[in-house]
């Protein structure tokens, strides 16, 4: 392919080809990059000092643009191929360095219909296996395009995205560029690039780039379609008293639950809010968004614990509770406005349940409160994980929870671990999932080694049974 028809080309082609075969590049029409990237200063000259041929009338045959950058352009006498959207065309000196089709299928046009049809709620897994078919359905048909107020023929069109297409004309000479493009479906067309069409591809790079991270956080594809196709989504739409909910919206807004006011914060392409359900919301249905969230009735045990007077007698200074009641308050007031995990959430330690999430506990005969964590009873010195990726928000000697930790894990999220023997983080400390904050200890209100473990949205708690080798993105149904 590279030598043969450049045997036919006239004289000052073959002298541009020569150029070519040393590596320089032949740009054709202006391009708003050519200011700025780097590897221009390093040929500054070369590029400078060539004449760039006027390009004799070249019939294309056909173009295939394979992704929003790469391309390539058939002429009866050659190839030229792009990586910048058209803004650059360089002739293909061989065939080895055009993008393959099967590149394309991988990271091309197969990924951008796939990342596309997760948010429109369009097309199947199994559709999303036939490249072609799906990346053209439902783009605008081309016939005549207008450039600078004259009409021009088409002689083939191809849309990568809904909006960004590119056409190519019957003959070459009547624009600048081997191909004219549109960012706007269709409604008007450019020849080459400009800034304004550089920056629309740039945000639908930058969309699918966030299509594709929220996307991974879902247990699956069908997961990730379920709830990025969705006007509103509830993860998941039914719970009970003292679980939590995560609710993703395409838009930004807010949303009212049980006499408060839950913004919804933008993470990668949607908006989102824990919810968390605190144990008086009653069984029933309520509307969340365009979607209904069922509450089911939960029965909690009662538990009866005896504690030596002396402890009993702790609960009483409510001095010392609610001082440390303002420190946690105010550790609990700032959390990171993002999801600060990604891998599921851990077991903090092995153990044995001695009191499951939301018992209903009477200390001493007494009614006391609703016991809204997990207390996992291990050895004095027992080496305590990180539930999952976080900062630490709170570590300190408390007076009932003892020795303390809270995690902030982002958008509002804590998880807290409380009468620890020893502590091995400080606050503003990140941790990643597994890393070890503390041991297993007895400090504060408690009667014997064990880690009081929950976690807390929006600061009601919320049942750490939900969070175990999972997260919440993966509890779509
Ligand atoms: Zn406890």
């Amino acid at each position: 392919m590279s030598v043969k028809p450049r045997k036919r080309r006239q004289w000052p082609l073959l002298v541009g080809a020569c150029i070519l075969a040393a590596g320089a590049v032949i740009f054709i029409g202006d391009s708003p990059f050519e200011t700025s990237t780097s590897s221009n200063k390093e040929v500054p000259d070369l590029v400078a000092a060539t004449p760039v041929p006027t390009p004799t009338p070249r019939v294309a045959v056909e173009f295939r643009m394979l992704d929003l950058d790469r391309g390539w352009v058939k002429y009866a006498d050659g190839m030229a191929h792009t990586s910048d959207g058209g803004a650059h065309w360089q002739e293909a000196t061989s065939t080895e360095a055009l993008p393959t089709d099967g590149e394309a299928a991988t990271n091309g046009l197969e990924a951008i219909t796939k990342l596309l049809s997760l948010e429109s709620g369009t097309g199947s897994a199994a559709e999303g296996a036939s490249a072609t078919a799906t990346a053209t359905s439902g783009s605008p048909s081309v016939d005549i395009v207008t450039l600078n107020g004259t009409m021009f023929d088409v002689k083939q069109s191809q849309f990568v995205t809904p909006k960004i297409g590119w056409a190519l004309l019957p003959s070459t000479t009547n624009s600048k560029s081997p191909l004219v493009l549109t960012v706007d479906g269709g409604q008007s067309w450019i020849d080459g690039m400009t800034e304004d069409a550089k920056a629309v591809i740039l945000g639908v790079k930058a969309q699918l780039a966030q299509l594709k991270a929220e996307a991974l956080l879902y247990k699956d594809e069908a997961g990730a379609k379920a709830a990025m196709g969705a006007s509103w989504k509830l993860i998941p739409d039914q719970a009970s008293p003292g679980d939590i909910v995560l609710v993703r919206h395409k838009e930004p807004g807010s949303i009212a639950w049980q006499g408060k006011t839950y913004t919804l914060q933008p993470y990668e392409a949607g908006y989102f809010t824990y919810l968390p359900i605190s144990m008086s919301v009653k069984a029933g249905t309520y509307p969340i968004g365009d979607q209904t969230l069922t509450i089911k009735a939960k029965k909690f045990e009662t538990q009866y614990l005896k504690v030596t007077e002396q402890m009993e007698s702790m609960k009483q200074d409510t001095t010392r509770i609610n001082t440390d009641q303002k420190k946690i308050d105010l550790a609990r007031s700032k959390s990171e406005p993002s999801f600060l995990f990604s891998g599921p959430f851990v077991k903090p330690i092995e153990g044995i349940l001695t009191t499951p999430y939301g018992y209903t506990r009477y200390v001493n005969g007494k009614y006391d409160s609703a016991h809204m964590a997990l207390d996992l009873a291990a050895k004095e010195g027992t080496p305590i994980k990180a539930t999952n990726d976080g900062v630490v928000a709170l570590a300190e000697l408390l007076y009932l929870t003892g020795n303390s930790i809270y995690i902030d894990h982002g958008m509002g999220l804590f998880s807290q671990y409380a009468h620890l023997s020893e502590l091995r983080v400080k606050p503003g400390d990140r941790v990643k999932q597994g890393d070890i904050i503390g041991l297993v200890g007895t400090t504060g209100f408690s009667t014997g080694p064990h880690l009081h473990f929950t976690f807390w949205a929006h600061n009601i708690q919320a049942n750490p049974d939900l969070f175990f080798n999972t997260t919440p993105f993966q509890w779509v149904k």
